[in-house]
């Protein structure tokens, strides 16, 4: 069979042929990207499914803009983060995976150049390749993009756009701070330069307070911004991952194309889906659903961090997360230690204990000494375990 050239700037991910792996007996895995499925609020989803099901429209087909009432709880819930916009102003994704690929599959041409973060989630590098992106990779710490090289690049690449993801990034767990916030906006409007802003970990913070407003919420301290604005949810890591509930605001033109593409692509995202999604927001429990998976995670976070420094010590620096689901670790070699992660990883699963190597995230540039760690899935009691058994794979 012949496929499609475009096949050709995209390969497999080497994670995949780890995760083969992950199917050991005994194994603790902190590989995944997955939520805890013991975290679903059950009852609150059997509920708000039973309701959805008394619709008119939840088993028909529907808009390809999104399903009206779960539009409108939409609006509402963005609302409580800060964010103006009405229901006309988003649609719904089937997940985020789908906004990204039709801001893919709308905005780049083959050649044109995209800017993400060094390192980003896996699935937009692969996804914009396969539109022919040629991408750049933007330095990052634990404050997120480095504002001053993101600007130097924008002025060198003149990028279609750029993807970041602010808060509690996938793999780093960064957070962009609010001043570096602001500038990104600001360039932005100084460049003309489209900004995407993935964000489905925002909700997922262990402060006491919220981590500084979304790129989006920020747009009205900089005139000019908004209209440069993609900004992507989800419902998957805070209530369920197969609802395959996204959303995506953005400029009305994008939207109208996105929406275009949407159509040809799977007509609507499942209504059933969104019936259940907007029943869920409209019954109020979703404060105490995100007060629980911060606390469960706050605490599984934590108990990986002490663990992190008591059984691994100098053999890897990390910045403790404030939030999401991750930790971005590097390997330092100290006393004859291990600095190619890769190698690490495979003697880590000698040991029953996964993680994925960090190379792979990198859209160029890759940095073999770096890895990543989720505490979501295991418990505290596994999250020892499982890095006690790290530090034998030394
Ligand atoms: N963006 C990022 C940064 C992610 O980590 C993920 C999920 N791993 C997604 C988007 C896609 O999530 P979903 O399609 O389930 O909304």
């Amino acid at each position: 069979m012949q496929f499609a050239d475009r096949l050709q700037n995209v390969e497999t991910s080497a994670i995949r042929e780890l995760f083969k792996l992950l199917g050991t007996p005994g194994i603790v895995s902190f590989a995944g990207g997955f939520p805890d499925s013991a975290m679903f609020d059950v009852d609150g989803i059997r509920e708000a499914s039973a309701r959805a099901l008394d619709e008119p429209g939840a088993l028909q087909y529907g808009a390809t803009e999104g399903y009206e009432p779960l539009r409108s709880q939409l609006s509402a819930f963005m609302a409580t983060k800060g964010v103006e916009v009405a229901p006309q102003g988003l649609i719904v994704t089937t997940g985020s995976q789908q906004a990204l690929d039709l801001i893919g599959k709308t905005l780049i041409s083959p050649g044109d150049k995209v800017i993400v973060e060094g390192p980003t989630f896996l699935a937009t590098i692969q996804c914009f390749r396969l539109y022919g992106a040629e991408l750049v990779s933007a330095p990052i710490d634990a404050d997120g993009v480095k504002t001053d090289e993101l600007e130097a690049l924008i002025q060198e690449h003149r990028p279609k756009f750029v993807y970041l993801i602010p808060t509690f990034g996938n793999p780093s767990g960064a957070l962009l701070t609010r001043e570096r916030r602001k500038k990104v906006l600001e360039m932005a409007v100084r460049h003309g330069t489209v900004i995407v802003e993935d964000d489905p970990y925002g909700d997922l913070y262990f402060t006491d307070a919220p981590p500084p407003p979304s790129l989006m919420a920020m747009t009205p301290e900089v005139p000019g911004s908004r209209e440069l604005l993609v900004h992507c949810g989800s419902m998957s890591k805070v209530l369920s991952p197969g609802l395959r509930v996204g959303w995506m605001i953005a400029p009305p033109a994008l939207l109208a194309n996105a929406v275009m593409c949407k159509q040809f692509s799977d007509a609507h995202t499942s209504t059933f889906a969104q019936a259940t999604a907007a029943q869920y927001l409209k019954s109020g429990r979703m404060p105490a659903t995100l007060a629980n998976v911060r606390k469960v995670y706050a605490e599984r976070c934590r108990a990986m961090a002490e663990s992190l420094r008591s059984e691994l010590g100098g053999a890897i620096t990390f910045t403790q997360p404030q939030g999401g689901l991750f930790f971005w670790a590097r390997l330092t070699g100290a006393n004859g230690g291990p600095t190619d992660a890769s190698v690490f990883a495979k003697k880590a699963i000698e040991q029953l204990v996964a993680f994925v190597p960090g190379a792979p995230f990198f859209a160029a540039n890759p940095d073999v000494s770096t890895l990543r760690l989720s505490f979501a899935t295991a418990d505290v009691a596994r999250i020892q375990e499982g890095i006690a058994r790290l530090a034998k794979a030394l």
